[in-house]
This record gives C-alpha cells, structure tokens and sequence, in this order.
C-alpha cells in the first residue's frame, strides 16, 4: 500500500496533538499567514520573469565562451575610486574637496580595507627619527576625529603609533563620506577596465545588479591589488607575499595576576576597548591572486587561531578569554604592484632623494629614519592613460613596498592620486599631462605635507 502523503494540516494536527504546536503557536500562524493570498493583499508582489537578462556563458567547441553583451550604464562621473580601503577612501574625499564629481566603489559592504575589514588597528610609518608626524592631510583629520570618539583611538600622543578601533573607524568613514556627499556603491566588485585606445574611461562591475558600467574621466586603483590597472593592460609585477588572518580576542581584564606564562604573540596587541587585544597573524608567502591560495590560507588560519586561542584558555588565569572576531578580510599584504614612470628604491629613501614632482611624504616602519619623498610618477602606469594607482599597488621595489605598504603611506598615496585625478578631470588632460605644481598646491591646501 502506497504511504499517505502528509499534508501540512495533518502535520499540524499531529503537532498539535503532541502539544508541540501551541509552543510554536504564533510561528506556525505566521507562516500560514504568509502562505494565504487572502491575507497577503498588502504584500509586494515579485516581478515575474521569464528568460534571461543576458545570454550567459556557451562551451564552444569544448570551451567556455562568454557572448559579447552590450552592458546597463551604472553611472558616469569626473573621479572614479574603485576600492574604499585608507588609500581610497582618502583619495575620493581629496578628489572631491578639488572640485570634482567623485564615485566611489568597494566590494564589501564596509570601507577602510584592511584598516577596518583586516582588523590590521596599529597605525604604523608616518613618524620619522626625531619623532615627527610627517603623513598629513585628510587620514590625519580621520585620526583627530577617532579621538573624539568613545574609544576610538588609544595611543594617541606625539612620537607613537596609535592604534584605532575599527568599528569607530567605519563609523568615521561612513561620516566622512556622506558628509562630501560622495557616490558611493558598496558590494560592488571592479571586474574590468573600460577602455578608449590606450586610456581607461572607466570600469566594469559586478554586483547582485549584475554587470554594469561607470564611465569616468579619470580612474584611481585603490584597490590594493591594481585590479583595474591590469585588466587596463598596464604593466605590472605580481608577487608573492607572506598573508595572514588577524583576529581579536577578549576578557583580557579579567585574567589573573599570578596567571600562568605564554607566548606573548598569542595575546596580540592593545586596543582602544579595554580588554580586547588585536593578534597580527604571518602565514606562508602566498599568490594573493589565485583562488585556490587564497582559500587555503582563510581555512588554516582559522583552523589555526582557534586552536591558538585554546592554548590560552587552557592556560591557569587565562579560562575566560575568548575568540571574539576573526577578520572578515584576509591579510593580503602584497600582490601586484605597478610598473610606474618612476619606481620608488630603498636606495632612494636612504639617499633622501628629492623629486620635483613630489606629492607625498612617507615616515619610516618605527621612526627608525628620515621622511622620504614619492614622486607623482610612481602613481601612473608607464604605459597606460588616465588611471593612477594609490595605496599599497603604488610602483616600488621589492623591500620599498614593505615601507609604501603601511597605512599612512597608503593614505597619503590616495591623497595624492585623488587630488591629480581631479585636476587632469577639470583640465580635460590626461593624468600623465597633469599640471603638477598645480596639484601639489592643491595638496598643501588640503593640508598635506610636502616637505
Ligand atoms: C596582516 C597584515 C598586517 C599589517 N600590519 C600593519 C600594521 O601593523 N600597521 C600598518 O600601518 N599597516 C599594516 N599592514 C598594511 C596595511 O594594512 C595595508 O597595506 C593597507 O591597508 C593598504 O591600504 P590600501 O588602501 O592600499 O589597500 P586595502 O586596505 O587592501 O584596501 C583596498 C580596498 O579595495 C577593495 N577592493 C579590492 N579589490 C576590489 C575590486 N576589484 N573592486 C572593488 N573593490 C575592491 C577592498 O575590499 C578594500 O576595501 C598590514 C597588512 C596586513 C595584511
């Protein structure tokens, strides 16, 4: 005999007779709610649809073949950003206090990059020996602004290395960006460079709208892995570096004083919330552009720290602490890195080498040398027009991309980038053609420290 097929009545006959029903009274009676047309007359109705919106992806003669498609045209503007870390984030707000039209897009919901999403908090690189401030301008202004808030910003005196809070952070970037009444597309993934001849005129995106255009006058690559440089075709090095997942932990206060000893890089560093510590993770030097690398270091790490963090808890005193967040962005520290007019050495920071057209001053890892100078040409691509790059992706040798890499540096490159990406928008040039003196009193102006 074939079984009855339950229907949902009988399953709440049956639930009902077993007094599992009236636990769930009010559940069930929503979803019958929901599940009635009669009730329903207020809901939305979804738009019915039938076919494709594009033609999608063919294997050809045994391969996959995407389809030429003309694609919906997002937005068009002066200055386009695309990523929203301290590089590019800076860079937008630069580019709009010079007068232009600004987008920024980012493909996590949060800005600030690896400064917030990579929970990296320790600001590190705009002190030089004798202890002077030397990266200015608009991430200074983000720092004085973090120290007006509750906990968010915590070392915060002359000479050293402050560390941020990364929600207050977000926070204060949310406020910074509405407050310039920038554009701004979040979970919106750069996956392509518009081209005219050689000059980039935008970007291709990908986002749950699908794919999309923003056309733009000038473009500034933030996205620390000059995504949009190389799908441009500029030249560039792709290297292999040391990644990492960061994480924080908490109930630090309330480990004893006669605690047991551990290694000291388990317990990480100070935040602005007491009790809570940041943990700076190293792994295997990785190809940050293959999939398959980057999956494999996200699940070892957090295999890794999970198992870091019993160590401690097992540890007499220790029982209370716990994993409070591991971050949501993989430590990429480097991956591709562009081939500038100009390539910034160790050499030329050790030579304290002066550049006329200077737009930038870096400070040193931990205050351990003289402020050097980044040269307008180390933004723009030797062979492609109209894109700048900014933050870590800037052009440096190998050794010099540790120092570029540091957040001040990358905010003081995005400045830069946002600023002459403005101008070259305003003058209808080409950002190699930019008037430099031009931008670098645009970026005295704004408080930027040129030397
Ligand atoms: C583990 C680790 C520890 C570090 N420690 C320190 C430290 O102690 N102190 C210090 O000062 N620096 C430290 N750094 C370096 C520093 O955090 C980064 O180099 C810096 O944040 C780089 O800034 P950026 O804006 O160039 O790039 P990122 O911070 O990487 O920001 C790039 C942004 O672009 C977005 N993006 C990327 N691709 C796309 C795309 N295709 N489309 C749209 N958006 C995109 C990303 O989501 C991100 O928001 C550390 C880095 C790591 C990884």
């Amino acid at each position: 005999m074939t079984p009855k097929r339950m229907t949902r009545r009988d399953w709440m006959q049956l639930l009902g007779a077993s007094g599992l029903a009236a636990g769930i009274g009010a559940v069930g009676n929503r979803s019958q709610a929901w599940a009635d047309p009669v009730q329903r007359k207020d809901a939305p109705k979804g738009v019915k649809v039938v076919g494709r919106d594009h033609a999608p992806a063919r294997i050809v003669g045994g391969k996959v073949i995407q389809p030429e498609r003309e694609l919906v045209l997002l937005h068009e503007t002066d200055v386009l950003v695309v990523g929203g870390g301290p590089a590019g984030v800076v860079a937008a707000l630069a580019a709009k206090r010079a007068g232009a039209k600004v987008t920024l897009v980012e493909r996590y919901g949060h800005l600030g990059g690896l400064w917030t999403g990579g929970l990296v908090l320790i600001v590190i690189g705009h002190i030089v020996s004798g202890k002077k401030q030397v990266c200015q301008g608009i991430g200074e202004e983000m720092m004085r602004r973090l120290e007006k808030l509750d906990r968010g910003i915590v070392n915060r005196k002359p000479g050293v290395n402050p560390t941020v809070d990364a929600e207050a952070l977000k926070y204060v970037m949310v406020e910074m960006i509405m407050e310039a009444d920038l554009d701004v597309f979040l979970h919106c993934w750069g996956v392509d460079a518009i081209m005219d001849g050689n000059k980039v005129c935008g970007a291709v995106f990908e986002s749950k709208s699908g794919r999309q255009a923003i056309l733009a006058k000038t473009v500034v690559d933030a996205t620390g892995d000059g995504d949009v440089f190389a799908a441009a075709g500029a030249e560039h090095e792709r290297r292999k570096y040391h990644a990492g997942l960061v994480h924080r932990i908490g109930n630090l206060d309330r480990v004893g004083k006669d605690a047991g000893q551990l290694d000291k890089r388990l317990l990480g560093s100070i935040t602005p919330v007491p009790g809570v510590n940041w943990v700076n993770m190293h792994g295997p030097d990785i190809d940050a552009l293959d999939v398959a690398q980057l999956t494999d270091i996200e699940l070892n790490a957090r295999r890794l720290i999970w198992k870091n963090v019993e160590t401690v808890r097992k540890t007499p005193g220790y029982e209370d602490v716990y994993l409070m967040e591991t971050a949501p962005q993989l430590g990429v520290r480097i991956s591709r890195v562009l081939a500038g007019l100009h390539t910034l050495t160790m050499n030329d920071v050790m030579a304290n080498k002066t550049f006329p057209d200077v737009v930038a001053v870096g400070g040193a890892w931990s205050g351990d040398h003289q402020e050097w100078q980044i040269p307008y040409g180390a933004l723009v691509p030797k062979d492609v027009d109209n894109i700048l790059a900014a933050g870590r992706c800037i052009s440096g040798e190998r050794f010099m991309s540790d120092l570029i890499r540091v957040i001040p540096n990358c905010f003081i490159t995005g400045h830069a980038a946002g600023v002459a990406a403005a101008l070259a928008a305003k003058d209808g040039c080409l950002v190699r053609n930019v008037e430099v003196p031009k931008v670098q009193k645009v970026l005295r102006e704004q408080e930027a420290y040129l030397g």
